[in-house]
């Protein structure tokens, strides 16, 4: 079971570093600057050098050259280097090369047969390994990913919350569903979890509010992308920061030593309002659907020569939804003001429907 106790740093750790290992001196001058940056926490320097990608024909990563690049960022600043590994060849190349640390990718995470490779190339070793979350919303293969390294004897095991992907309609590029993260902490209490918020946001102004909510859940961590010139970045541009950013971003954040109360009040009421948010959506659905039949009553009433308003099925309606609504613990005033509104607009309808 992992142990957050285990590992040689406190928590929470910060790991900064930019998405692709691009160049050698790219590689060395970002090292740099975080490292000067002289921020405790920040002890783990990150760059993908295979980049999984979701189209063919961008750049796909430095590959094996840029492993030489980490094993000097590691000398010259005496930062941690961690890369991403996706098969049995990436984790004996990052071994050979003194890499401390690796995480999974989501896209390999999503495949048992690739993570039990990993794992399978791992036994023997202790190095730590961070697992970023599926890219589906699927808790169960996010733990079976974490349990196929630990059965092989890894005792340095970590979580990466880094979103899921969604169907549209909302502002970040990956949806955060906070509540799989809590879900996986009540579930492995003694698992860290490490937010990658640059993956969540997809856009750089909206990474400090990721990682203030993270922190205010209690995660253990941050794992944010950083580049020199996220403008021309070989990959996810939009979603990098300077390390002078980094700097302010992580200054403005407020750290909690502790689980305190409110962290978790804060996880619970998240939860509440996302449910809430969750029943106004299908409410406005539903008032659309309806809105949509009152139409077509509208337009059959038109060929019958029927007014819009008839009284008696008015008060009929009212009677049977204030009926309903008292059986569930509604009160009869409210449910009247809402109903009245809701059929005051149907008349308003078909009203104008009629006049056309
Ligand atoms: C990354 O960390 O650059 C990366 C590819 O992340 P993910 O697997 O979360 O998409
Ligand atoms: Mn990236």
């Amino acid at each position: 079971m992992p142990n957050k106790e285990k590992w040689p740093w406190a928590w929470p750790v910060l790991i900064a570093g930019p998405c692709s290992a691009e160049s050698r001196n790219q590689v060395m001058e970002t090292a740099k600057a975080i490292k000067a940056l002289n921020i405790p926490r920040l002890k783990i320097f990150r760059a993908g050098i295979w980049k999984p990608r979701t189209r063919p024909n961008t750049f796909e990563g430095i590959g094996v050259e840029g492993l030489s690049w980490l094993s000097e960022v590691k000398s010259e600043t005496g930062l941690l280097v961690a890369t991403e590994v996706a098969n049995s060849k990436h984790v004996e190349q990052a071994l050979k090369y003194g890499i401390d640390i690796l995480w999974i990718g989501a896209r390999t995470t999503s495949g048992p047969f690739a993570v039990q490779e990993i794992a399978d190339a791992l036994s023997g070793t202790n190095i730590p390994v961070l697992v970023k979350n599926p890219v589906g919303p699927d808790l169960a293969t996010w733990i079976g990913a974490i349990e196929r390294l630990t059965h092989v004897g890894l005792t340095q095991v970590a979580a990466i919350h880094r979103g899921f992907t969604h169907l549209g309609g909302i502002t970040y590029r990956n949806d955060p569903v906070w509540k799989m993260a809590i879900d996986l902490k009540s579930k492995m209490p003694d698992l860290p979890i490490i937010c990658d918020p640059s993956h969540i946001a997809g856009k750089r102004n909206l990474i400090a509010q990721v990682c203030q909510k993270a922190l205010d859940i209690d995660l253990d961590g941050l794992m944010i992308e950083t580049h020199l010139d996220p403008d021309h970045a070989l990959s996810d541009s939009e979603q990098q920061i300077t390390p002078h950013t980094l700097k302010d971003l992580i200054n403005n954040l407020s750290f909690k030593k502790e689980l305190g109360g409110d962290a978790h009040f804060s996880a619970e009421l998240d939860q509440l309002r996302a449910q809430i948010d969750r029943l106004d959506r299908e409410l406005i659905e539903c008032l659309s659907m309806r809105q949509k039949i009152v139409e077509k009553i509208g337009q059959q009433k038109k060929l019958k020569n029927i007014t819009a308003l008839q009284k008696s099925r008015m008060m009929e309606l009212m009677k049977e939804r204030i009926d309903l609504a008292k059986k569930l613990g509604l009160s009869e005033e409210y449910i009247e003001d809402i109903f009245q509104s809701i059929h005051a607009e149907s008349v308003r309808l078909q009203t104008e429907i009629m006049k056309k």
